[in-house]
């Protein structure tokens, strides 16, 4: 087990977008491990490298009981959205909010040995990919809300104790209040 702290919103990484991966080596392999254990402790339902402070395009999920990680993902989404899905991130540790996103994804990227993978998501991995996909372009869930939910998120997170209480190399587990977040 090799558990990382996870990012909290406020760290200039999680705003940071995240490199193409070039070398298919024992690294990755490492970062693949280390972004799985991380995200099982936690637990989440998902976890790009950037909330481990890698600027890597690299995500691990664990939805439907399925597992798995996805490297320089590339999606295609429907037109049909789920306006009113609740959502969390494993970076806002206990707040989760209605975010709009595709209801199917198809997820086109490798995997760790360099090999071509194509993944298909409805709703909750739909979700997962799309959210994690987001953070390897420093984007974040709040963005994705409709502006009245990121009001209230926006007043929650000042208030929330974690915000502006993390340096850096703070060592922090934060465990999610349920299993959705990402
Ligand atoms: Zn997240």
């Amino acid at each position: 087990m090799a558990i990382q702290s996870i990012r909290l919103f406020g760290d200039p990484v999680l705003r940071t977008p995240a490199e193409p991966v070039t070398d298919f080596d024992k690294e990755l392999r490492k970062l693949v491990k280390d972004l799985t254990d991380t995200m099982l402790d936690a637990p989440g339902a998902g976890l790009a490298a950037p909330q481990i402070g890698v600027g890597l395009r690299v995500f691990t999920y664990y939805v439907d009981d399925q597992l798995g990680h996805l490297i320089n993902p590339d999606l295609d989404l429907s037109d049909e959205m789920d306006e009113e899905g609740e959502e969390g991130c494993l970076s806002f540790p206990g707040l989760s909010y209605p975010t709009p996103r595709a209801i199917r994804a198809v997820a086109k990227g490798f995997n760790m040995h360099g090999e071509p993978v194509t993944l298909e998501g409805t709703d909750l991995m739909a979700r997962c990919f799309q959210h994690e996909t987001d953070h390897l372009d420093g984007i974040l869930f709040i963005d994705r809300m409709d502006p009245e939910q990121r009001k209230l998120a926006k007043k929650a997170i000042r208030e929330a104790e974690w915000f502006g209480a993390q340096a850096p190399t703070f060592k922090l587990s934060p465990h999610a209040t349920h299993g959705k977040a990402l």
